[in-house]
This record gives structure tokens, sequence and C-alpha cells, in this order.
């Protein structure tokens, strides 16, 4: 017997195997994918975390019309004299937000005026109330003032008709300000997109369905998933916990198509005996891509079912959700209507040294301390402690390096995939 040389390294690409790499896989979905959602029309109260369907407008502009932005004295520029002290009496009344002063204010007078008060007609200027002094119906300070000095102009914000939010945009709290402060109380957005979520394999168990018996392991995914696909705005149908076998794998993919926009399952994805997930994928789902150079996460089953995308996850918890990151959310956001999410990373030296083999993408467990990226201290796809440790992923490209410490890395805090 002649068996092949000891690689010891389970990520190794085998030879005569078409390895994708990331960004052909990214690309292909870019390319095959388009939004399935619907359009429904909800108030504003209800918006947040919604994804726009259309460009919104500005109803009005922000702000409605000039006004102070300091408590002081309103009065006309062109009234003040070129140097020296001006004195200036005081006009009857008050304008205060939302209690604005009728007529026009006659130049060479100051009229009481609070933040945010609309300018009374014959105003363009303000003078602070800290550089005036007060004495029986006038006023004094210093010239030099400014045209529109402590002013807010109408419009200076957003004028009305602007752009102000894009079709696709994932509605965030300070939008909802931006929306409201320009009149919009009726915001058109996507129906949010249903994602189904299946765990296979004979040793998993739901963590309900306890105690578990010695050559079981808890399903770690499922809750995962469920919870991270809420936290990025979408419904989820749960389908629960399947058997390697392919009769039940085929049930719960036509269930999760029939009530489903795309399906999440985990396990089973690799090319092995019991990995009925890409078999039944391979037999009767168009299936697109099962390899990815990349680590942790290697076997990712693309594949539709009935029409409906199925992402095909590695069983190990690392590796399902390093792949939900990088590949199901950019697709999820195309399909909700949202378009391609990209996250974006940053650069940051690193606290560790590794060398890397060319040929695949590898995601690290990573977090930012004191301006450098330290690494989980384990790479075991098995290690789920380490995402937990992590506060992001370090990303290092398909060709090979040798990292030294220092070196730039990109790192990619959780919150750029939206956790
Ligand atoms: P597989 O992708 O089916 O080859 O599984 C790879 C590894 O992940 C195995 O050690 C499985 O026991 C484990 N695994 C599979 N599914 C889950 C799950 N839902 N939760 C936790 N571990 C899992
Ligand atoms: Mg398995």
């Amino acid at each position: 017997m002649q068996p092949p040389p000891l690689k010891d390294d389970c990520f190794a690409m085998p030879p005569g195997v078409d390895w994708t790499p990331v960004d052909t896989a990214l690309a292909q979905l870019r390319d095959r994918l388009h939004a399935v959602t619907e359009t429904e029309t909800v108030p504003l109260a209800q918006a947040g975390g919604r994804i726009l369907a259309e460009d919104v407008n500005a109803k009005r502009s922000s702000p409605p019309y000039a006004n102070s932005a300091v408590d002081g004295y309103g009065l006309a520029h062109g009234g003040l004299p070129e140097g020296g002290i001006c004195v200036m009496p005081l006009s009857d009344g008050r304008a205060a937000a939302g209690e604005p002063v009728e007529g026009e204010l006659p130049v060479g007078q100051a009229v009481r005026i609070l933040t945010g008060a609309r300018l009374p007609d014959g105003v363009d200027t303000v003078v602070l109330e800290e550089d005036c002094s007060v004495e029986s119906g006038r006023i004094a300070f210093r010239s030099g003032l400014r045209r529109g000095a402590n002013t807010r102009k109408a419009g200076e914000d957003v004028a009305e008709g602007a752009m102000v939010l894009p079709a696709g945009r994932q509605l965030l709290p300070q939008d909802l300000a931006l929306l409201a402060s320009v009149g919009v109380a009726e915001i058109p957005v996507r129906r949010r997109l249903r994602v189904a979520v299946l765990s296979t394999g004979d040793e998993v168990l739901d963590i309900a369905a306890g105690p578990a018996r010695d050559a079981q392991i808890f399903d770690a995914n499922r809750p995962m998933l469920l919870h991270l696909l809420r936290l990025w705005g979408y419904d989820t149908v749960d389908l629960g916990h399947v058997r390697d076998n392919p009769e039940t794998v085929r049930a719960a993919f036509d269930k999760g198509a029939a009530q489903a926009d795309a399906i999440i399952t985990s396990g089973g994805a690799s090319a092995g005996d019991e990995d009925h997930v890409s078999a039944v994928l391979k037999a009767q789902g168009d299936l697109q891509n099962w390899r990815i150079a990349m680590k942790p996460g290697r076997p990712l089953a693309l594949a539709l079912w009935d029409g409906v995308p199925v992402f095909g996850l590695p069983g190990n918890p690392v590796a399902a959700l390093v792949c939900t990151l990088v590949f199901a959310r950019p697709a999820l956001g195309v399909l909700a209507g949202a378009g391609w999410l990209s996250p974006q990373g940053f650069s940051v030296p690193a606290a560790f040294a590794k060398s890397k083999k060319a040929g695949r993408r590898e995601y690290l467990r990573a977090r930012i301390r004191d301006g450098r990226a330290e690494v989980y201290h384990s790479e075991g796809s098995g290690r789920i402690s380490g995402l937990s440790w992590a506060e992001g992923l370090v990303e290092l490209g398909d060709e090979a390096r040798d990292i030294a410490q220092g070196d730039p890395v990109t790192f990619y805090p959780y919150g750029a995939f939206g956790l």
C-alpha cells in the first residue's frame, strides 16, 4: 500500500478539485439574485429597521423657516453702524420657538428672540444675549457682527424636494429623525424577507429536547442563525432539525421553499457519505458552487430549490457563522431589496504573527485592543467560545502572506456585518 504523504492540513486544496475563490462565488451570487419582496407603506413609527422600497424626497424643507440658533436679539444687519458700540432700542414682543412675532421689525431696532424661534420679518441677524448689555429698553453690543450671524437658514439642512434617503436603505434610528424632520409620515418599505433555518445531522439535538445522550451534541447553529436573521430585520421560519436522511432533508426543503424566500441549512454540506444536504441539492436542487476556497468553511452549498435560494452551511458553528456573514448576508440583502451589502473594514496593525498559504481566504476571530488586532488563540473551527471572545474578523486575502507583528491587516468589526 502507498498512502499519500501527510499533509496535516484539512483545508489544503485537494488536487483535481475545482475550488471556487470567495470573490468568484460572491460575484455569481450577486449576478443571479434579485429582490423578491413586495412594497408596502407603513407609518414612520413602524419603519425602523425596514428597507426603503423607493427613494424618499423631502416633503418640506428642514428647517422649514429661518430661525435663531441662540437666545439673543434679532435685528437687521443693514441698520448696524460700521464700528464702535451699537445701541438699539428694543421693540415690544418676544419671538420664541412656536410663538412667532408678527409684523416687520423696523431697521435700527432689535427684538428679543429665543433659540428655534422663526426670524421675524426684517430680521436677518441675531446677537448673542451674552454679548449684550440691556438697560431701560435698549441693548448695547460691540460691532463686528457678520450678516446672518447666529441664524439658521430655511432649508439649510435639506431643501424641499431633495432626495434624503435612497431605495434599499435599511432605516436606522437617525433616519427616522431625518424623515420626520422633512415631513415624511408614510414610508414605502419592502415586505420583510422570510428566511427558513434548518439544522441537519444524526448527532444533533435541539437544546430544548435534552438531556443529550453520549454521542449527541446540542444544536448550536439554529439559535444563532435565527437570532442573527432577526437582527438583520428578517422574519424567520424555524424548520427545526432533521436527521441525515435524503427523504427528511427533501421534505424540509419543500416546506422551507413553500414558506420562505430563502433557506439556510447547516451540516451535511460536504461530499461525505452522510452529507445528504449536498447530495440532495446536487440531485435535485441546481447546485451552483460547493467548494469555496475559504477557511473556515470550505463546504458551502449554494443552490436553488424550487427557485428558492438555499445556503448550505458547514456544520461547524464557527464556519457556519463566518459563511453566513460573508455569503448569506449580502445575498439576503439583495433578496430583501437592500442591495448587495459589502462590509466596510479597516486596516490595523496585527498583534499577532502568522504564515498563511496561498489559494484560500481566511477569516480569524479577532478583536481590537490598544489599536491592534488580536486573534483568538485557536483557529479550530469547533472553538465556538472564540466567536464570543471575538469582536469581529480579520480577513486575510487569497494570496500567501507572512504576517509579522505590526503589519497591517483588515479588520471587520461584527457591526460591519450588522450584528
Ligand atoms: P458537517 O458539516 O455535517 O460535516 O458537520 C461538521 C461539524 O459540525 C461536526 O462536528 C458536527 O457535529 C458539527 N455540527 C453540525 N451541525 C451542528 C449544529 N447544528 N450545531 C453544532 N454543531 C454542529
Ligand atoms: Mg454531518
